[in-house]
């Protein structure tokens, strides 16, 4: 494992501890506590910049250990239901995306299935996803899935420098080893005055504060973790200009509510069957940004 050097909001080299880590396992066995169905919520050490407050996982695991991590997860990771659930999330993630581009071509970076490229009918979308396994060629409405790493496709030529007019990327920022160069290379595929839309845990946020340690995004897979002033730095440091950043109501059903509570508290909550799909707006403390390129 490597210590974070250098802070990726502000340059700066030196972190406070906040939490130490809970999790004593090796890099071996930590793929059983990635991702949705992980045995239960376990974290690394929490540290924060000394200067800009800026919250990491540090030390972290070398970025080829991730990718390793992710492709063990990828193989007994039941496939990502299209519940009632993620279709409320995507349409609203939809709308507020509308309020800022109305037509045109676009990046869904960490695309899962491509259940949001479904979700953006007026749009000429292409997916990338990391996972294979989970992703088809096209989807319904004829979008381009593209599985792979996100520099060699850049490299490759399968994704073309200023071809975009804006990316979307849901909950997959956090999850970056090399955050910096990757939304560099998203930047690159931008066109001029191109938006980069995101979703990322608030760190800042009422359930975080309320939480503590105990916050459901505290979680081994998560490497960054922003807060809105915090997020602004990064992408204003990335040569982007904030335009909103805003709180988002998470929706979740009543059978994700449960898991959660049992891998974070140890207690199973029992579900009736007949309120196991209920979905509810939740303030779990995640944060909608929308980021345009300078020019
Ligand atoms: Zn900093």
């Amino acid at each position: 494992m490597k210590d974070v050097a250098e802070c990726p909001v502000c340059g700066q080299h030196d972190f406070l501890e906040l939490f130490p880590s809970n999790y004593s396992g090796t890099v071996e066995q930590a793929a059983a506590f990635f991702l949705t169905d992980r045995a239960k919520a376990v974290h690394g050490r929490i540290a924060r910049c000394a200067r800009c407050s800026f919250v990491l996982t540090s030390p972290q695991y070398e970025p080829a250990q991730y990718d390793q991590l992710y492709r063990e997860v990828a193989k007994v990771e039941r496939p990502p239901g299209r519940t009632r659930a993620v279709s409320a999330r995507y349409r609203s993630l939809a709308d507020r995306v509308g309020a800022y581009a109305k037509s045109g071509r676009f990046l869904d970076f960490g695309c899962g299935d491509g259940h949001f490229l479904d979700h953006m009918p007026q749009f000429q979308g292409v997916g990338l996803e990391v996972r294979s396994g989970v992703a088809v060629g096209t989807n319904a409405n004829d979008c381009r899935i593209i599985v792979g790493e996100l520099e060699p496709a850049v490299t490759a030529g399968l994704l073309k420098p200023a071809s975009f007019d804006f990316i979307t990327t849901w909950d997959v920022l956090e999850h970056l080893p090399m955050l910096s160069r990757d939304v560099g290379l998203l930047r690159s595929l931008l066109k001029p005055g191109g938006f980069l839309f995101c979703s990322v845990p608030n760190v800042a946020s009422f359930a975080a504060k309320l939480s503590g340690e105990r916050w459901n995004c505290y979680l081994l897979e998560h490497l960054w973790y922003f807060s809105p002033t915090t997020l602004g730095a990064f992408f204003e440091r990335q040569g982007f200009a904030t335009r909103a950043v805003r709180p988002f109501l998470f929706p979740a059903d009543v059978t994700t509510l449960a898991s959660r509570v049992q891998q974070t508290y140890g207690l199973r909550l029992p579900v009736p069957k007949a309120i196991a799909n209920w979905t509810l707006p939740l303030p779990a403390g995640v944060m909608f940004g929308a980021f345009q390129l300078k020019s």
